[in-house]
């Protein structure tokens, strides 16, 4: 959450069935660094999903990020690898968000 409000203010948590899924599924990641607090990382936006990023961390050859989703009043329920937005800007920063991301690239709502 910022204070020029460019960003989405949805908040939401990862539900502990969810984090053990994850752990299961990716028995390798580093559990201390699995977001638990998310917050949604696209523009402000009044429709659709909300996108949080979970875990960052993993080594080579994996590309990308484990992020998960959830609408409005509801808790997140899925999580899946995303590679990388590939998109940068005029002046060559990385955009922080997954491929096909619906919305702005971060480097534009800064
Ligand atoms: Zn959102
Ligand atoms: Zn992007």
């Amino acid at each position: 959450m910022n204070s020029l409000g460019q960003q989405c203010e949805s908040a939401s948590i990862l539900p502990p069935q969810m984090r053990r899924e994850v752990l299961q599924t990716y028995p390798s990641i580093d559990r201390r660094l699995v977001e638990e607090d998310l917050a949604c990382v696209l523009a402000p936006h009044t429709d659709g999903e909300h996108y949080a990023l979970l875990y960052d961390h993993f080594p080579a050859p994996i590309m990308g990020a484990l992020w998960t989703r959830w609408q409005d009043d509801e808790l997140p329920d899925s999580f899946w690898i995303r590679p990388d937005c590939p998109t940068t800007s005029p002046h060559s920063d990385a955009c922080a968000h997954f491929l096909a991301h619906p919305g702005a690239h971060t480097w534009e709502t800064r």
